[in-house]
């Protein structure tokens, strides 16, 4: 069939956009010729390009890093050790002034008068000067909120003769002033135009007003401070990183490098491997990357669907928290691996994995992971084998291991060695999952675009890769009516599913028995 005309193909719902289009705050990115479907909106592509807009807009410099074509070298060593070295020494930080502040309350107890540890915290939320002018903004000669508009006492410290004298300390004169003085608060503190209704403010309600102004601007300060850590803390909270210092000390692995790459639902690390400490001596390869899934739950609010509905999970998936539901995708993810592995799939080698936290073999060498076919330019006959290798593999994917990738594209396949490894299979369902043909037709789609544009001319396009690899011989001519006969065939299995009642253990085919942690 004719590639070019099967590339150009309109997309099938080139309706008005899915939900994140209207509500991106960035404006509607620019019409690509993704189809729209829910499947769509969760492909790693789309999350991708979507994340990094909002990334470049809140952190620039640090989405350099995180997002380049891998690390190398240079950056290793700087930008994710300086993050690292930052996130340690902001816990340590937090630590120390948690404990000041024990001390001082400890030190304070009841006692009317306190003693302030402020001057030693590591963390400043903001460097105010306040204890001293609440006394000095009285003492007009060193008035540091010295406004122009109202008089001015000399000197002397009054003006007028006899009974028309007036000090500076007179109610009107001192009213007006506190008002002028307000116009100095910050100046995000709205105070309105106090000065142009001529508002005589107490000194009672100023002091107040100006205790308030500079609690406002504390709490902005800090909200700001807050904004700036969250880079370093879309890394590990605490408990993951007590997990993985307890790999370290337990020996397993020697030391964690650095960063290799941030994203939506994961952030994963380098780290050199240890020594074997499991009874079954299982070896622990020289290099390896900890997936660590995220713990912040919005994330993966959108991706329920592929493990809902994943036949494995559906008994265990009402019953289960949010939390767990997370352990889950890296269990998931480490199952997936194992079949993979075990079909002899260029994969990660699962080291362990203990909770939300996945070790696995490192692809890569020296902390430099292997480049992603998306970023890796391969010369005409490099293309050609990764072609030949890939049909192969999601080949032996679906019937050996029985699995659809669901996320696969150049972003999930990394060259190494001369060859492609398949990696991100979290995602990853059996080919009943009630949506599972339809996200292997939208892998075929990624790869034979892919391959096409990428020059491969024996590349098969979408349908006949499907087909290729599924045995299903669809005979539809055209996209839409190929996506037609996809979903009734799962509408066929899922009607049988129901009939039949088709009770089917967690993991059937796994070799290896899951490795729960305590
Ligand atoms: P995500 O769900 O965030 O896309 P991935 O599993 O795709 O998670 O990992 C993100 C990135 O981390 C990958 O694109 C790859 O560059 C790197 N990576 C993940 N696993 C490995 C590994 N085993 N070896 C080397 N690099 C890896
Ligand atoms: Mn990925």
């Amino acid at each position: 069939m004719d590639p070019v005309g099967v590339a150009a193909a309109a997309p099938p719902e080139a309706g008005p956009g899915p939900a994140w289009q209207s509500k991106c705050p960035w404006g509607a990115p620019k019409p690509t010729s993704i189809s729209c479907s829910l499947a769509d909106v969760m492909s790693e592509q789309l999350a991708k390009e979507l994340q990094l807009e909002e990334e470049n807009a809140a952190f620039p410099e640090v989405v350099a890093v995180a997002e380049g074509p891998f690390i190398t070298g240079e950056n290793i060593d700087t930008s994710s050790d300086l993050m690292l070295a930052q996130m340690l020494q902001m816990e340590f930080d937090r630590e120390y002034d948690a404990q000041l502040r024990r001390e001082e309350k400890k030190f304070n107890g009841d006692s009317k008068v306190s003693i302030s540890f402020e001057n030693y915290r590591k963390v400043h939320p903001f460097d105010s000067d306040s204890s001293e002018d609440e006394v000095d903004w009285q003492d007009t000669r060193h008035d540091p909120y010295r406004a122009d508009k109202p008089t001015t006492t000399p000197k002397k410290g009054f003006i007028g003769k006899g009974k028309d004298i007036t000090t500076k300390h007179d109610e009107v004169v001192c009213g007006r002033k506190n008002t002028a003085r307000m116009e100095n608060f910050a100046p995000e503190f709205q105070v309105g135009d106090g000065i142009g209704m001529d508002l005589k403010l107490s000194n009672q309600v100023f002091n107040a007003l100006k205790q308030h102004a500079y609690s406002e601007e504390r709490r902005s300060a800090r909200l700001h401070e807050k904004k700036e850590h969250s880079t370093a803390e879309k890394a590990v909270d605490p408990k993951t990183r007590l997990l993985l210092y307890k790999m370290v000390n337990a020996g397993m692995l020697e030391t964690i490098t650095g960063c290799i790459s941030t994203g939506k639902e994961s952030v994963v690390f380098h780290a050199y491997g240890g020594k074997s400490t499991n009874e079954d001596d299982k070896v622990i390869p020289p290099e390896c990357a900890i997936k660590v899934f995220k713990t912040t739950l919005n994330e993966f609010k959108n991706r329920d669907k592929y493990i809902k509905d994943d036949y494995r999970f559906k008994d265990r998936f009402s019953k289960l928290n949010p939390r767990k539901i997370i352990r889950m995708w890296a269990e998931k993810e480490m199952h997936n691996l194992t079949r993979m592995q075990n079909a002899g799939i260029p994969c990660p080698q699962v080291v362990i994995l203990k909770k939300h936290v996945l070790v696995m073999s490192f692809i890569g060498q020296d902390q430099v992971p292997a480049p992603k076919l998306k970023d890796v330019k391969l010369s005409s006959e490099d293309m050609k084998k990764a072609y030949y290798q890939i049909l192969n593999m999601m080949q032996r994917l679906y019937k050996e291991c029985s699995l659809v990738h669901a996320d696969l594209s150049e972003y999930n396949m990394l060259w190494h060695d001369g060859k492609v490894w398949l990696i991100d299979v979290s995602q990853s369902v059996e080919p009943t999952h009630p949506h599972g043909l339809e996200f292997l037709f939208r892998d075929c789609r990624n790869v034979s675009q892919f391959f096409q544009k990428g020059g491969v001319t024996e590349a098969l396009n979408e349908r006949e890769l499907f087909n290729a690899v599924s045995d299903l011989n669809i005979a539809a001519d055209n996209e839409v009516d190929f996506q037609a006969e996809i979903e009734a065939l799962e509408k066929v299995n899922e009607d049988h599913v129901q009939k039949h009642g088709k009770k089917v253990s967690a993991f059937p085919s796994d070799g290896d028995p899951p490795i729960y942690d305590e």
